[in-house]
């Protein structure tokens, strides 16, 4: 019945996605007023919900032209649809236009038709039909639009500190069945303070070592120069042979008497660094075994006794595990040391519900004060949880089993996604398992059977959730 209902409105759901495509609504720093906070693409994507929106009958209430909402329904509680009408750029290598949407026989192509312009339009399709059926709603429904998810959260961040939180909701900007728990993640510096004095002069000395750029990659490159007083090929042979040791891959260049040494891993999203290989990590653990300067010994042993092949926090004192959320796991994503300044850890932590992090911190804090080092604190966020078993939880998969037959239990994962905005809220859609994940890739593209599929699901979970029977 629910899908009936939706081909109805296969043409329009169209052409408004179509619309919203067009606009190449990508964050730009170098355009930012208060009229357009994060630039003028997305400003004006957030303008042209509230203009379908208006046209549709619904109220609509900007938030300082950064995000807003579409309103609809009558009730107590709040039902929130957290969206966003941002898209990350094009990128090169498109066969088609990637701001001129192709429509072929069974899917439209164009950026952000799945991250997050086509889930956008579908549940926006999901309201408006039960708006259209002259349902007796008993929630309102909010559709919350942000228009910097790709970048960093501003427009939510504004948008929450005057908005109501609804009571509960969804984000259809990940996948189905549902996403019910996301770890903490937190980043944090752990800074060497104390430079230290050599006794004799060093017959290596560390003038400077660099890896990675990112808090949540695994570095898959690391450079460490060395100056060398003697035996240089000495050094040489060993590295050569740590390298086929530990099977990486490496290099080393012997640059106007600094001997340059490479070391390569393999660079993997840091919310599981395991699967992994740290060449920044590998590196210091050959420079570890080395005899270098006081300064560089002090921060390459550091990261033998805390952080080397250890990615679940064990070697710092925090392994921690619940069955329903998995592992702490600990990337080191940035390492930089020079010979004026000494080095730092550039570290991402990502804990389950349930890990005290503020107690596990201190202490680790106190710990490593003794040998000289200290953290700076970045950012942390606190893990976001629903219980799977909550009625709302259970609805939503109940109707997405209902339409798809497919029986995959609600998860959790080590990422952040949208829905964490929400006090109690949940990522739902708009990915089915067979559809193929090209966010932020080039050719992005959504069937119109996932398209309308997603629009039938929201329609029927809106209906179980908001409406008096
Ligand atoms: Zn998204």
């Amino acid at each position: 019945m629910w899908k009936e209902k939706v081909k109805e409105y296969e043409t329009d759901i169209i052409n408004d996605l179509k619309g919203l495509l067009s606009i190449e609504s990508v964050r730009d720093d170098n355009e930012i007023s208060s009229d357009n906070p994060v630039g003028p693409g997305p400003r004006k994507a957030l303008d042209y919900m509230y203009e379908i929106a208006e046209r549709d009958g619904f109220d609509t209430h900007d938030v300082e032209h950064i995000a807003g909402r579409i309103e609809a329904g009558e009730g107590e509680d709040v039902m929130g649809i957290l969206c966003h009408v941002d898209v990350v750029p094009a990128g090169d290598g498109w066969d088609t236009n990637p701001f001129d949407p192709v429509v072929t026989e069974d899917k439209i192509i164009a950026r952000g038709t799945l991250d997050d312009k086509g889930p956008t339009i579908a549940a926006y399709y999901a309201v408006k039909i039960l708006n259209d059926m002259k349902v007796n709603w008993k929630k309102r429904i909010h559709i919350i639009i942000g228009t910097d998810e790709e970048s960093d959260w501003k427009c939510t961040e504004r948008y929450f500190k005057t908005e109501e939180m609804p009571t509960l909701g969804f984000a259809p900007d990940a996948e189905f069945p549902a996403i019910h728990g996301e770890k903490g993640i937190s980043t944090f510096d752990v800074v060497q303070n104390e430079k230290a004095e050599d006794k004799d002069e060093p017959e290596y000395e560390l003038i400077s070592f660099t890896s990675g750029q990112r808090y949540n990659m695994v570095p898959d490159e690391a450079i460490g120069k060395l100056a060398v007083k003697e035996n240089m090929t000495d050094v040489i042979q060993k590295f050569e042979q740590f390298l086929s040791e530990h099977n990486l891959n490496g290099e080393s260049i012997v640059d106007s008497g600094v001997l340059v040494l490479k070391a390569y891993g393999k660079a993997v999203h840091g919310m599981d660094p395991s699967i992994g290989v740290n060449a920044g990590l590998y590196l210091l653990h050959f420079l570890a075994q080395l005899g270098l300067d006081k300064t560089a010994e002090n921060f390459t042993q550091f990261s033998e006794q805390y952080l080397f092949n250890s990615h679940f926090g064990e070697k710092m004192g925090m392994k921690f595990h619940t069955d329903v959320m998995g592992d702490v796991t600990t990337n080191i994503g940035i390492i930089s040391y020079d010979n004026q300044n000494g080095g730092q850890f550039g570290i991402n932590l990502r804990y389950p519900q349930g890990f005290e992090f503020e107690e596990a911190m201190t202490r680790f804090k106190g710990e490593i004060q003794e040998l000289g080092f200290s953290i700076a604190l970045g950012k942390n966020q606190t893990p976001h949880y629903v219980d799977k078993n909550d009625p709302f939880v259970q609805t939503l998969v109940k109707t997405y089993r209902n339409q798809t037959g497919d029986q995959t239990e609600p998860y959790t994962i080590g990422g952040g996604t949208y829905a964490r905005n929400l006090d109690k809220g949940v990522a739902f859609g708009a990915m089915f398992n067979d559809s193929e994940d090209l966010m932020h890739q080039k050719n992005e593209y959504i069937t119109k059977k996932q398209l309308f599929n997603a629009t039938s699901i929201y329609l029927e979970a809106l209906y179980a959730l908001c409406v008096e029977e």
